[in-house]
């Protein structure tokens, strides 16, 4: 922060500056052969001082020294990394309901007690869908040679209901969006394999915007399925949402109208998508899809609840949060492994460096975000009652790639309020400050009802690459990159816990 302002300063301004900062610093008289410091008041330099005394701060010089040193400890400290490695690597993937969500929990739960955290284990009721089968093989397309089949790589999507055993067969139809299918000849659809092919905007990504362009592709996985099958489809696939070009479908949740037709849906690969593409519009392409997944009663799971309790407000608490649940086809690493693992490197930190902020710092590993939130519903259900005490929310779900800042939802004040701890971050890169209407899907509820809500600023150029595909595992992580995320979790819960006034809200 200092740097920064100092090289905003001009030269002759920058000898004032060191001249102030030596008396600050009460230096020896003899090194500062500089014009005496200005008396005005309001000057650069009485800014300068203010800040480096704290100034107009929430937070006590202390305070920003204990940020400082939370910091370089998580910078350091392999516990993350640790927890990671075993979430995925031994754990592996977590989809709701499976038997490896419930060991995640008890191992979660199991850590956390070990950190002389209180632990809750919150009851959700969770779907509990499995995937079973899953292939496509072209039958009939314009130029095949006699007597054989073309390979289509393809997942079925969360939620999606299965073929009959011996999987079906049809004609493909390709859209590459909404208007395209609306302006189809009624009963075009009927009887068909409807391709949405609408295409992941890479170049979108690249510049940094990964979310958005994956907000551009999902909602053709989400409504996708429902508008195929109201259009008489006999199935539904969509091209990824998703990039990375390595043939690799990505899976995600979709969901169907109530009281209306299920058809059998999946996501085919971009390359497979843009080859379906090419040879229908050549003559008539005939598909051969095999899916069997099963939707099996719910299941009774948990959100994991660690309580580091505050030292003055142990009522008030503050939110440090991931997702504990994954998609099957990698180990949930980046999504959102990561996380959940950051967050735990909070209650990790406070309790070996021995610090109690005024306010609880409450760690949750929510339960079944990939399939409906239904963990963060059950949440907001058991503590409608205690919005008031939730002084502020924090989840990263956006991966773990380099940090730039901290986004915050809520009053525009936030942003102010905030930048003595985005000063404690410039030394990793991390101190922009972005105002957003929305930063966790796990939070969101709380954010709705007025609860100041932050998560990382994460680099989301690569990120949807491997999102819910099977190369969403343990070695797509940079340990660098994620410690950076766990300093700003743990700086930030700590400055929201300790502040003598809660965040602006
Ligand atoms: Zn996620």
């Amino acid at each position: 922060m200092l740097t920064s302002l100092m090289e905003l300063l001009s030269k002759s301004l920058r000898t004032l500056a060191l001249a102030a900062l030596a008396a600050l610093l009460a230096l020896p008289a003899c090194t500062a052969q500089a014009p005496p410091a200005p008396t005005a008041p309001h000057s650069i330099l009485d800014r300068i001082n203010a800040m480096l005394a704290g100034g107009k701060s929430a937070w006590t010089p202390e305070q920003i020294a204990v940020m400082e040193r939370l910091r370089d400890a998580a910078l350091t400290d392999p516990y993350a990394l640790d927890q990671l490695r075993h979430l995925t690597d031994n754990i592996g993937p977590r989809l709701s309901g499976s038997p490896q969500a419930e060991q995640a929990v008890d191992y979660v739960a199991a850590q956390m007690r070990a950190l002389g955290a209180e632990v809750t284990l919150e009851k959700a009721t969770v779907p509990h869908w499995v995937r079973g089968l899953e292939t496509g093989e072209l039958v009939a397309w314009p130029g095949q040679a006699p007597g054989t089949t073309q390979k289509i790589v393809l997942t079925a999507l969360g939620a999606s209901v299965a073929t009959p055993p011996e999987g079906l067969t049809a004609e493909v139809l390709v859209v590459d969006n909404w208007k395209q299918l609306a302006a189809l000849p009624k009963d075009a659809v009927k009887g068909k394999i409807l391709l949405f092919n609408h295409k992941f905007d890479a170049e979108l990504a690249a510049e940094g915007h990964g979310g958005a362009a994956y907000g551009g592709s999902v909602v053709y996985r989400g409504a996708g399925p429902a508008a195929g099958a109201a259009a008489g489809a006999a199935a539904v696939l969509v091209r990824s949402a998703g990039g990375g070009d390595y043939r690799s479908p990505h899976t995600g949740l979709t969901g169907y109208e109530k009281d209306a037709p299920k058809v059998p849906a999946a996501a085919v690969t971009s390359e497979d998508a843009d080859l379906l593409k090419n040879l229908t519009g050549q003559g008539p392409v005939k598909l051969h899809l095999v899916l069997t997944p099963q939707t099996l009663p719910d299941v009774q799971s948990y959100n994991v609840i660690a309580d580091w309790k505050g030292t003055e407000h142990p009522e008030q608490v503050v939110i440090v949060s991931g997702h504990l649940d994954s998609w099957d086809l990698g180990t949930g690493a980046i999504d959102d492994g990561a996380g959940v693992v950051v967050s735990m490197q909070v209650i990790h930190l406070l309790h070996d460096l021995g610090i109690h902020p005024r306010r609880s710092v409450r760690f949750i590993a929510w339960m079944s975000e990939e399939e409906g939130s239904e963990g963060a519903a059950a949440y907001m259900v058991d503590h409608k009652a205690d919005v008031a005490n939730h002084i502020a929310a924090i989840e990263s779900d956006l991966g773990a790639d380099h940090p730039t800042g901290i986004n915050y939802a809520g009053k525009p004040a936030l942003g102010g309020w905030l930048r003595p701890v985005a000063g404690v971050l410039d030394a990793i890169g991390a101190s922009s400050l972005l105002s957003a209407p929305g930063v966790g899907e796990d939070i969101g509820g709380l954010t709705d009802q007025g609860v100041p809500s932050f998560s990382p600023v994460q680099d989301s150029r690569f990120y949807f690459n491997y999102h819910h595909s099977a190369a969403d595992t343990f070695d797509k992580v940079d340990p660098r990159h994620l410690s950076e995320n766990a300093a700003i979790m743990t700086v930030l819960a700590y400055a929201l816990a300790d502040s003598p006034e809660p965040a602006p809200r």
